[in-house]
């Protein structure tokens, strides 16, 4: 599969989430316009780390926010890591600024308290394989509900670090800085190619 996977290159580490996708054999192209979005050969969205109060202003004077708003409903495949994941629930407590709406979960920015603002976990993982994920927390968010339809993947200590909601992912910590692949192959071929392979036949316009 090559078709072109976008990485938001508005702030955080889209560099790592590129890098990391395109050792998959998966092309990229940074997003950073409306019209870079509505490309018709994009097949799926990344949303990197970052700061998610900044990156939410980015989107608005962007003009990005709501063709990425409507794209998402449309069942477009995005994932948003950390900051990523704040900007896609319906419920982002602490953002200054309107999150995408995207995913039913209440998510708290920076709930983890100063005390251990990073720190890094062995987790099961399996809709990944056998072999544990290890996950990367920087300033992380935590999930501390989900709606109904929304898969949780994986856990920490009960609670909810990684889940996925149709053709939307949402992790609260960093695969794109571990040289672990899965969570970049999984939503490739789960998110994406699904999406692809389930899409409408595009209609024919005349004339
Ligand atoms: N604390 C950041 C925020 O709330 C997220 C941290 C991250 O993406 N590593 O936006």
């Amino acid at each position: 599969m090559t078709a072109p996977i976008g990485i938001l290159a508005l702030q955080g580490d889209f560099r790592e989430h590129a890098a990391s996708v395109q050792a998959l054999g998966v092309e990229t192209r940074p997003i950073r316009t409306p019209r870079e979005l509505e490309a018709p050969d994009l097949e799926g969205l990344i949303i990197p780390g970052g700061e998610s109060t900044t990156i939410a202003r980015l989107l608005l004077s962007s003009g990005l926010f709501e063709p990425l708003r409507a794209l998402g409903e449309r069942r477009f495949p995005i994932w948003g890591t950390c900051a990523g994941a704040i900007l896609l629930a319906d419920d982002a407590r602490g953002l200054d600024r309107p999150a995408l709406g995207l995913l039913p979960m209440t998510v708290e920015r920076n709930a983890f308290g100063r005390q251990i603002d990073s720190f890094e976990a062995d987790l099961p993982a399996p809709a990944l394989g056998p072999t544990p994920y290890h996950a990367v927390f920087i300033r992380a968010p935590r999930i501390r509900a989900v709606g109904e339809g929304v898969d949780v993947l994986m856990e920490l200590h009960g609670e909810p670090v990684a889940v996925r909601y149709g053709a939307l992912l949402a992790t609260t910590f960093h695969p794109e800085l571990t040289a672990d692949r899965r969570l970049h192959a999984y939503f490739v071929q789960e998110c994406v190619a699904r999406a692809r392979a389930t899409a409408p036949v595009p209609e024919v316009r005349a004339g």
